[in-house]
């Protein structure tokens, strides 16, 4: 979860892992750690059609989630 500053920048003001509710370390607007971040919208053949669904996650929490994948995660060199 994050929030922009009020000036229309795209400054972070606030940003939490929305699995564990920590807050992410944040300097001059950005977060800097590493966090994924989800801004997803659902297609016509969900349920969820014409709803955009937006998440961040801590790295921490990134490795919890993944562990409990059937299929590793695919990881190339970026
Ligand atoms: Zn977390």
């Amino acid at each position: 979860m994050r929030r922009y500053s009020e000036d229309n920048s795209n400054n972070v003001a606030e940003a939490k892992c929305n699995m564990c509710g920590r807050n992410l370390k944040l300097k001059n607007g950005l977060i800097i750690e590493g966090n994924m971040s989800v801004n997803y919208p659902w297609g016509y053949f969900s349920d969820k059609d014409g709803e955009i669904h937006k998440f961040d996650i801590c790295q921490s929490c990134y490795d919890k989630l993944v562990k409990n994948f059937v299929i590793p995660v695919d990881v190339e060199e970026n």
